[in-house]
């Protein structure tokens, strides 16, 4: 199923990167090599952003609407390769089936959204201040995007950069995760059966600092879309900015769901543990800070605590999550565990890696809970993107939206009441770009805009029509119906 070498896509050409290096891809539930990925370096980057600029004019000229039903094939051809697709999402991320299917279904949905934006691509007419004239927007293509992804959903990821990009008549460049090289090499090779021009997507493997600082870097490359950490988004974000091109930065976050004392708190405790511990926790918007009214404090957590221990951790679809993608992450959060406990921190279940014999040659975390932590200690201010999540107490509701906003992230955050005073006021004043109430914290749906405030990102928002806004011009036009009147 899985090549044992994977190459990079060079517009429809599969290459080897030109030093012909390449590097282990390991599997995170057991440690093997799963297979080898092109080591690209800057040499690389160079010859794809050519091949970009000599594809953009001729998809740009082709009609939106043309451009849209090749991304249909696309789409048609993830459709086909469904489980094909997943299968290469599971065996790279260490996710089930069940799971990498799911989020499979969720790329479609996107593909399906950006194809038929091909009939829209809105622009506005409207009235002019002057006698015989008319006035309005269109929309232009910027020109090569550079679209650099995270490895926790890399289906998901690469359809929420590549659609958006292409329709609007870009050509662009895919830097993908080193961790989950095949999930994109998979989607090269559907979009070149689909038919997808030439030289319009390349699809380029390799780390960060080799392969896609030389693409932000680049003169030629008129937009960056990054979807990643914070840490990296400040570099890019400064590096962008110097030659002012256009960036998105969907970064991290530290999410808040409050639990108030009129809560169902049977359907809460569930809610929590989809969101902190779905996908090992490595969502970006996943709950890691639980902040619980003091008068059920100890009940819910009680129930939470009975409820994570007996969480279900491997790759089969009953589980309720699997691995962490690499080992530096596992042993980076072990040891954030570790100097909390130092700091005084009460680990109320897991904190440590698992070390029985099914896990212990992968990258597993048990599910972790821990309280007793300042709202600004270290571990309450990083993301850690893991299975582990903090539990503060709040006296009241204005107490709880203040810890909830006492961060320097701002994706998501949830509310479980019962009060429509309450839900309405923590939507209206939550510093996140997605607020939800009583349910879990989670992303945007395929039509909605998605982004974060303070350090989770620049005030971009993908998906939905706003990513539009990220990959077009757009321009004024103003047409005079009588050019004798001055
Ligand atoms: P990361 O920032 O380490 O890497 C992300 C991507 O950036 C990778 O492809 C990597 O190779 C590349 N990269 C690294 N250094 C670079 C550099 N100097 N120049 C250009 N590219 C570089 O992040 P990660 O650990 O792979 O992913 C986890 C992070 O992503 C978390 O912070 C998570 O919250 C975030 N994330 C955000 C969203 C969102 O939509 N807001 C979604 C998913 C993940």
């Amino acid at each position: 199923m899985l090549p044992n070498q994977i190459p990079n896509w060079i517009g429809t050409q599969e290459r080897a990167a030109e030093t012909n290096e390449w590097f282990d891809k390991l599997n995170p539930a057991n440690g093997q090599i799963l297979c080898q990925a092109a080591r690209s370096r800057k040499t690389d980057i160079l010859q794809a952003v050519e091949t970009a600029k000599k594809a953009q004019s001729a998809w740009a000229d082709m009609p939106a609407v043309q451009r849209g039903m090749i991304l249909h094939k696309i789409v048609v051809g993830m459709q086909n390769r469904q489980s094909e697709i997943a299968a290469i999402v599971a065996a790279e991320t260490g996710k089930s089936m069940k799971e990498a299917l799911g989020e499979t279904g969720g790329a479609i949905q996107c593909g399906l959204f950006y194809a038929s934006e091909g009939q829209r691509l809105y622009g506005r007419t409207t009235t002019s201040g002057t006698v015989n004239k008319y006035a309005m927007t269109i929309r232009q293509p910027i020109g090569v995007a550079g679209l650099i992804i995270a490895a926790n959903t890399p289906i998901a990821n690469v359809a929420w950069k590549v659609f958006p990009a292409l329709i609007c008549g870009n050509t662009a460049i895919l830097k993908a995760a080193e961790d989950t090289p095949a999930t994109a090499w998979i989607f090269g090779q559907i979009a070149k059966e689909a038919g997808l021009p030439d030289g319009v997507l390349s699809i380029m493997q390799g780390f960060g600092e080799e392969a896609g600082a030389p693409l932000v870097a680049h003169n030629d490359v008129g937009v960056i879309s990054f979807t990643g950490s914070t840490e990296v988004g400040c570099i890019i974000n400064r590096v962008a900015a110097e030659r002012f091109a256009r960036i998105s930065l969907e970064l991290g976050g530290k999410n808040p769901l409050v639990v108030c004392e009129d809560a169902d708190l049977e359907s809460a405790t569930k809610w929590v543990l989809l969101s902190a511990f779905s996908n090992a926790g490595q969502r970006c918007a996943s709950t890691s800070r639980i902040i619980i009214f003091e008068s059920v404090y100890e009940k819910f957590r009680d129930m939470l605590v009975e409820k994570t221990k007996k969480l279900k951790v491997g790759t089969a679809d009953d589980c309720d999550f699997g691995p962490v993608i690499n080992e530096g992450q596992l042993l980076g959060m072990v040891s954030a565990v570790e100097k909390a406990k130092k700091n005084g921190a009460a680990i109320l279940c897991g904190g440590e890696r698992m070390t029985d014999a099914e896990h212990k040659d992968g990258y597993y975390m048990v599910p972790t809970l821990i309280e007793n932590v300042d709202p600004h200690d270290e571990i309450s201010e990083c993301e850690l993107f893991g299975p582990v999540a903090l539990l503060f107490k709040a006296i009241d509701f204005e107490h709880a939206l203040q810890m909830a906003n006492d961060t320097p992230y701002g994706l998501t955050a949830s509310i479980h009441t019962k009060s429509i005073h309450r839900a309405t006021r923590f939507y209206d004043k939550v510093q996140t770009g997605v607020a939800v109430v009583n349910a879990g914290t989670h992303g945007s749906e395929p039509h909605m805009p998605f982004g974060g405030r303070k350090l989770s990102g620049n005030g971009s928002r993908e998906p939905g029509t706003e990513a539009l806004d990220i990959y077009s011009e757009l321009k004024d036009v103003y047409i005079n119906i009588d050019p004798t009147q001055v």
